[in-house]
């Protein structure tokens, strides 16, 4: 897979940069987030370096149907029954960093909208 340079996603889905895993497969990685925004903050993240939803190709389809069904898995591994799955995209959502993830967020009460 290729790396992209500079992407702090492709560091760590490469093993080049340390993260707390919890899933892996051929497909994506999941792990836990660096600054968690809720007691538990997963993010799931492809293997393939695509910047943003935007530039999902129909092609894509079904590794974005694995990523939330991962993230699924990964919120039951953590006990959780509800949860918030969220993809920023763009600056204006509140994107910063720029491959593509799916967050899990939970164990609290969660806010409806989001700010
Ligand atoms: P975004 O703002 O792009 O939707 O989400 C990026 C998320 O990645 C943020 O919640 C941020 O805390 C997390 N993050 C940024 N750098 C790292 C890192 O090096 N390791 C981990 N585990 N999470 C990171
Ligand atoms: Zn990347």
């Amino acid at each position: 897979m290729m790396i992209t340079n500079g992407c702090i996603f492709c560091r760590i889905v490469s093993h080049d940069q340390p993260a707390r895993l919890l899933h892996e497969d051929d497909i994506c990685v999941a792990y836990e987030d660096i600054s968690p925004k809720a007691p538990v903050h997963a993010l799931i993240v492809p293997r393939k370096h695509i910047p943003t939803l935007i530039d999902i190709e129909v092609t894509d389809e079904k590794l974005l149907g694995h990523l939330l069904r991962v993230a699924a898995r990964v919120a039951e591994s953590k006990g959780l029954s509800g949860f918030r799955t969220v993809i920023n995209t763009n600056a204006e959502a509140g994107q910063t960093v720029f491959h593509l993830h799916v967050h899990v967020l939970g164990g609290r009460t969660m806010r409806w909208p989001p700010g």
